[in-house]
């Protein structure tokens, strides 16, 4: 009987049923492993055939938990297959909730009425414990009632205690689809009938949602919730930022009367367990989550939504490095359900997925209530540059000081965090580095750190500089977020400033705080990173000024444009969501390269066009396929030594492009040295077929790997 293990093997392994026991696949068992005991999942690929019978253990038992669906495990495996990672590596995301407990995760009641048994004190102290109300986890009872598991089982068996699955009391409430249906503007109602539309035919689609920032995308694609939850089945509402749901659940809550299961890997692990049986159980209608929200149970999964699906932050890149935009779309084929992918600025994959028909379009182009899209300009930093050692432009300055006049909110956007990216001897010159990365060390003045961003590596701000000894010699290059803050307490001393920063803001629920604490107007001017950029609504925001609009440009990476305009759109499209109009400045050097003049005239789709064009010219994707190999070794003449011979095995044929071996941009990442090759194929060439033979060509000695990421978003 195969059984896959949460570990990266290559397969199942295959183990003996002994006699009494009959798992199906999907069951989870418990079975022996070196020695220890391991949770695994019953497989249906064919069992190893090379071990004889006699030489297999056996499989322990069975435990309580709810079965893994075929649709889960058929997801597993085409994870697995197409981003070549181990299957067990894949199913441990799904595992991991309950292979923690290794115990069943059911519930226990007290039968009633009781039956006439014998009853003895540990029996009685169990019934106290679960008294007349809730079930129960056997946990809690064990614990509680100090009993063994053997009491709880003898007390089954004699009828005292009935086992739950479909818990009565479950610990999410119902949302009610009728709760507050919004009025709908024409548009948003042609729209929410499509998806309702796909609702019902439950089978599978992709439709694009596109609409401007503003224009009620939530609210139309809430509808198509609403309408999977009058069917009955379960709702997926997956969103980039965990830290941005804050905002979104209160209006989940406003829509439909109670709050959705939320999902994500920072819960705490009771309420993974609790959320996780809920929704294996079907009594989590509606869950909202980060990519891990893939992984769940759902027995009866009726719709997938990708909320802001042009999001790089969907890309997972370490362990399994996939892409949770695209595998949404897999779950939901596999689940025979919609999928709804909702952007104001949709990828250029998707596009091309619509354009190829694919996936269906719906649009809207207007904001809602008459809001108007707010009017960009650009700062040309040439010509009107800041004062010297500042980095807002005069004009910049004006702006706010209007904004912050006429009452109304105003944001400052830069994508950097802490006070300077370069600390440099202004003596002889050093640049202060990470020792076990390819980066600088950037300066986060308020801990009085140094900081790497990429490893954590962190030193206190040295005196004098390590190289020449010159005292007070180092100098902060460049604005980091820290710095702007400095600067705009100097240039706004009235302003009440609000940093929203991943340093500042650590989890939802800060993030929550922050978004009130902005609502209620407590605040004046608003200083961030990509943390502000998307899904926030704050109706007296009516000011966007970008620091430094070119800093995405930088690097030349293949998204680097699209990214840039995404992002900047974003940022650009929290202003001026109420009655008040929108402004918004980006300052830049490049005022005539595409991405400004796109945003400068509000015309993303002639951008995208021509970025389309581009990329359909040297077939890249999504007009070809790419994947790259990245190697890392403890040494650097090891990584020379695999990225050679991968460069001397690399695959040859029609349509095929392999790019390196090189060093990699961060040829150093947390003490380990990278290369990097990269494979192009043509669209119509599969590539896991050759990316497999590609590696089993090589020989990877210890110390080594070699890491595969199948559409790869980032090139570092
Ligand atoms: P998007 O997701 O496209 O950026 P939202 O769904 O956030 O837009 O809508 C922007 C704002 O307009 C939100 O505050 C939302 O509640 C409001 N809104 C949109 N459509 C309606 C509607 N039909 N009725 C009432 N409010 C609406
Ligand atoms: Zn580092």
């Amino acid at each position: 009987m195969p059984v896959l293990l949460p570990y990266p093997f290559p397969g199942p392994f295959d183990y003996r049923v002994p006699p009494g026991l009959e798992p199906k696949p999907g069951d989870v068992v418990l079975v022996p492993l070196n020695r220890r005991e391991e949770v695994g999942v019953v497989w249906d690929a064919p069992a190893d055939e090379a071990v004889p019978a006699h030489k297999l253990k056996a499989v322990v038992r069975i435990l309580d938990t709810p079965p893994m669906r075929e649709s889960l495990r058929r997801f597993i495996d085409w994870i697995a297959a197409y981003t070549l990672s181990p299957p067990g590596e894949v199913m441990a995301m799904a595992l991991r909730v309950v292979s923690g407990a290794g115990r069943p995760v059911i519930r226990y009641r007290r039968a009633d009425p009781l039956p006439a048994v014998r009853m003895t004190p540990p029996r009685q102290r169990v019934l106290d414990v679960l008294g007349r109300q809730e079930p129960r986890l056997a946990a809690d009872v064990l614990r509680e009632a100090g009993v063994s598991a053997a009491v709880l089982r003898g007390m089954i068996e004699a009828g005292l205690l009935v086992t739950e699955t479909a818990a009565p009391n479950a610990p999410f409430q119902r949302p009610d689809p009728e709760h507050h249906g919004p009025t709908l503007s024409e548009a948003q109602h042609e729209a929410a009938m499509a998806l309702r539309e796909a609702v019902a035919r439950q089978s599978f689609s992709v439709t694009l949602l596109d609409g401007v920032t503003g224009s009620g995308k939530t609210e139309v694609y809430l509808e198509a919730v609403a309408a999977c939850l009058r069917a009955g089945r379960q709702a997926l509402v997956m969103l980039p930022e965990i830290a941005l749901s804050s905002q979104w659940i209160e209006r989940f809550q406003r829509r439909f009367g109670v709050a959705p299961a939320v999902w994500h890997s920072d819960l705490p692990s009771r309420v993974r367990k609790i959320t996780w049986q809920a929704v294996a159980e079907g009594t989590a209608p509606v869950v909202v989550g980060a990519r891990s929200a893939l992984f769940l149970p759902f027995p009866d999964l009726g719709l997938v939504v990708v909320d802001e699906e042009h999001e790089a932050a969907f890309k997972q890149q370490d362990g399994v490095v996939y892409n949770a935009r695209d595998m949404a779309v897999v779950r939901a084929r596999l689940s025979g359900c919609p999928a709804v992918l909702a952007s104001a600025t949709p990828s250029l994959e998707t596009v091309a997925n619509v354009e190829a028909g694919r996936y269906a379009h719906l649009r809207l182009t207007s904001r809602h209530g008459g809001a108007s899209m707010p009017k960009v300009t650009l700062i040309d930093l040439r010509e009107t540059p800041p004062d010297r050692g500042r980095f807002l432009a005069p004009t910049l300055i004006e702006a706010v000081n209007q904004t912050l006049a006429r009452g109304e909110q105003a944001m400052l956007f830069l994508n950097r965090r802490g006070y300077a990216p370069l600390t440099l001897c202004r003596h002889c010159g050093h640049r202060m580095q990470c020792p076990n990365c390819t980066a600088w060390l950037v300066e986060h003045r308020t801990r009085n750190q140094l900081l790497c961003h990429h490893c954590g590596h962190t030193i206190p701000i040295p005196p004098e500089c390590p190289v020449c000894a010159a005292k007070a010699s180092l100098t902060p290059v460049g604005p980091g977020i820290e710095r702007i803050t400095e600067e705009a307490a100097l240039v706004f001393p009235e302003a009440r400033r609000l940093i929203m920063a991943s340093d500042t803001i650590a989890g939802p629920h800060a993030a929550a705080a922050a978004a009130h604490s902005i609502e209620e107007r407590e605040v004046d001017l608003i200083i961030g990173t990509q943390l502000v950029a998307k899904g926030w609504h704050f109706p007296h925001l009516t000011f966007v000024g970008v620091v430094d609009a070119d800093l995405g440009l930088a690097g030349g990476e293949l998204r680097a444009s699209e990214r840039t305009v995404q992002l900047l759109h974003q940022v650009a499209g929290r202003a001026g969501r109420a009655e008040a109009a929108g402004q918004v400045m980006l300052q830049t050097f490049v005022p005539d390269h595409p991405v400004m003049q796109a945003l400068l005239q509000g015309d993303l789709d002639a951008f995208m066009e021509s970025e389309a064009e581009s990329r359909r010219d040297g077939e890249w994707p999504p007009y070809g396929r790419l994947a790259a190999l990245i190697v890392s070794a403890d040494s650097a003449i090891m990584a020379d030594t695999v990225a050679r011979d991968l460069g001397w095995t690399a695959p040859r044929g029609d349509g095929i492009i392999v790019l390196g071996p090189a060093p990699a941009p961060m040829a150093l990442l947390r003490g380990r040295h990278r290369r990097r090759l990269l494979l192009k194929v043509r669209r119509d060439v599969a590539i896991q077929p050759i990316l497999r033979s590609w590696l089993a060509s090589v020989r990877v000695p210890r110390g080594g790997r070699v890491d595969v990421d199948v559409d790869p978003i980032s090139f570092l």
